[in-house]
């Protein structure tokens, strides 16, 4: 049997910082049998033992904590007996100072002739501080791959895998679990506006108001909602509650042992509210908005995927009812799902080729000829057929399509007008939506003179038709890009006017020449039959030419509602009576024959 090295005593603590300030080397040797017949100093020192006290006994009795005994040796069998590629297993040792250390040990056996070990050496290294670390990064991992990196809630993945676990545990007959899914309404916009930096805080900020609420309303239950939580921390009670961030843009709120559903709409108003408090520290009065879709289990589902599609369909509803509010109803559904499939068709038309522009003549007010054609975007889809503009507009807007689907209406329409006039078919106008999100990028500029360079197309027969709040919206970048717009000599129209919210006394400072009067002034009051229908119209007519700018009426589809319309002094009209929106085939047509359109002709006033 092999001595201990004499040079080498053990000495009561200690060893292990000095075994920490150079790379120690542990070795044993045990015999077939498994008992000590060698231990280094550097053991004995790490572990405090003399060798008189260990000799002979067997070495996991002596060395491995008695929790891990059968895992350590049944490792060391396989790295002995060459099972373990690896050959190196890693196992704890108690120092003499009673903390423990991470040993690797790689074991090698002495065979007889037969095959059989005669002893074992194994050399061991202390690896305490590279596993430390190893399961700290392992931890952080875990952490980051089940919560969102900028808010610290749990991320999307988790929030499924909890509400799975909630809805499989089930709660009992009488208990309800609740999702809502709430979505930050003008995060998009601020981004595009203040940066992405500014979008970030705001999403910090709105993940802690929402979990802070939660908080608030589910303390009283003594119930904890699940946060952020710190690698390697010990959670003190098993949370119920969660908050997770969805999407970009999305908050998800797990609410489970609800007594009864309502429970579920008090909690998405005060959300809706803390959300809409004012947040300081950006640019002046910044106010974000909420809306909230709910979805309650087992009512409106009972699997993760039913649950979340069904909030998710909710919470559309719910941006277009007045408490941006809705728990969800069968019946959202097919609306929903016509969305959804649009959601998905949109981004391939373009592509496939399934969009075009139709126009419809503005037609001068006295003469009724053609002055000016509207583009208007058109979708025939092959198996949803024609699309209208109203559907897919505010999709388009939504996923971010707006500008590749207006740059496409821009560029055809400039190019058709341009051929028009290049035969020699006069100066007409060609008038081109913009939606509020085209108009907050200084890209549109760039476009527009792209479009009128190639083209040749004078800037001053192209109108670009903007809608009220998207051209006096408190958004600086739209008021500039207008200004920018106008000094190319562009003109611009306000659409839909009247029916906005207009800030009239900004009209005279923004760079508009047209206002478009929307068409339901045009309508008889149905609520109120009495009333004069032209008594508005006439106010916005006079308001538009006190300011200097053109006047149109859209929407004319009766004779009738033209002899209303012909006493206002009007510039232009457009509607049904004259023409609906047609290809440019037909345009061509009625360019070529130039005559009037529509109903009888207003006799010329001196
Ligand atoms: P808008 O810009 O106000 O366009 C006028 C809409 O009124 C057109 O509907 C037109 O067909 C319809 N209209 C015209 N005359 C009459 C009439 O006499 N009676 C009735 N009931 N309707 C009439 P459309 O083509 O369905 O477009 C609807 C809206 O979609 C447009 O309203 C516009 O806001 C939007 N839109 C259409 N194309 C584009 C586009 O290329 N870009 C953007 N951003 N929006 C577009
Ligand atoms: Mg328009
Ligand atoms: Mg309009």
């Amino acid at each position: 049997m092999l001595a201990e090295d004499p040079r080498r005593r053990p000495e009561a603590g200690g060893g292990d910082e000095r075994a920490e300030a150079r790379q120690i080397v542990l070795a044993m040797i045990t015999d077939a049998d498994g008992r000590l017949a060698f231990a280094n100093g550097d053991l004995l020192t790490l572990g405090g033992w003399r060798w008189g006290d260990v000799c002979g006994r067997i070495w996991h009795e002596v060395l491995i904590p008695p929790e891990h005994r059968r895992r350590v040796v049944h490792a060391f069998d396989r790295a002995v007996n060459g099972r373990d590629p690896a050959g190196c297993v890693e196992a704890p040792l108690r120092t003499s100072d009673g903390r423990v250390r991470v040993i690797a040990w790689s074991a090698t056996p002495s065979l007889d002739n037969e095959g059989r070990p005669t002893s074992i050496t194994s050399v061991g290294v202390d690896v305490t501080r590279w596993t430390e670390e190893r399961d700290r990064i392992a931890a952080e991992r875990d952490f980051d791959a089940a919560h969102d990196r900028l808010t610290g809630l749990p991320n999307a993945s988790t929030f499924r895998w909890r509400l799975g676990s909630e809805l499989t545990a089930g709660r009992g007959a009488g208990s309800f679990t609740a999702v809502l899914l709430v979505a930050l309404d003008r995060l998009r916009a601020v981004v595009e506006t203040l940066g992405h930096e500014a979008g970030d805080q705001l999403v910090c900020e709105m993940a802690r108001r929402i979990a802070d609420c939660v908080e608030a309303a589910v303390g009283v239950a003594g119930r904890r909602p699940e946060r952020a939580a710190k690698p390697g921390a010990v959670a003190e009670a098993p949370p119920t509650w969660v908050v997770a961030r969805w999407s970009d843009d999305e908050f998800a709120v797990l609410l489970p042992g609800l007594v009864f559903p309502a429970e579920a709409v008090h909690m998405a108003r005060s959300i809706i509210a803390t959300v809409a408090a004012p947040c300081t520290g950006f640019a002046a009065d910044l106010r974000l908005s909420a809306a909230v879709g709910i979805a309650v289990a087992p009512l409106d589902g009972n699997n993760p995927t039913t649950v979340m599609r069904h909030a998710a369909i909710a919470q559309h509803a719910g941006r277009t009812m007045s408490e941006h509010l809705a728990r969800f109803e069968p019946s959202f559904s097919r609306e929903a799902e016509d969305r959804l499939l649009i959601e998905q068709q949109l981004p391939l038309a373009l592509a496939r080729g399934e969009l075009s522009v139709a126009f419809q003549p503005e037609v001068d007010a006295y003469s009724h000829r053609i002055v000016g054609l509207e583009a208007l975007a058109r979708w025939h889809h092959p198996v949803l057929g024609s699309v209208p503009p109203v559907r897919f507009i505010p999709v388009a807007e939504e996923i971010g399509l707006i500008g590749e689907i207006g740059h496409f209406v821009l560029r055809s329409a400039v190019r058709q007008a341009a051929q028009w006039r290049s035969e020699g078919l006069g100066e007409v106008r060609v008038a081109v939506n913009v939606s509020a999100h085209q108009l907050r990028d200084h890209s549109l500029v760039g476009v527009v003179l792209d479009c009128l360079e190639q083209t040749g197309f004078p800037a001053r027969l192209l109108e670009l038709e903007v809608t009220e709040s998207a051209a006096m919206g408190d958004s600086r970048p739209a008021a500039d890009v207008l200004g920018e717009l106008a000094r190319l000599g562009v003109t611009i129209s306000l659409d839909d006017f009247g029916t906005g919210y207009s800030n009239l006394g900004k009209l005279h400072r923004l760079a508009i020449s047209t206002i478009k009067i929307d068409r339901s002034f045009l309508l008889e009051d149905d609520v109120n039959p009495a009333a004069d229908p032209s008594a508005l119209l006439h106010a916005l007519v006079t308001l538009g030419r006190n300011l200097g700018l053109r006047v149109i009426a859209e929407g004319v589809e009766t004779e009738e509602q033209l002899s209303r319309l012909q006493p206002q002094g009007l510039d232009a009209y457009q509607g049904f009576l004259f023409s609906r929106p047609v290809p440019a085939a037909e345009i061509l047509r009625l360019l070529r024959e130039g005559r009037p359109l529509g109903g009888p002709l207003q006799a010329q006033t001196a």
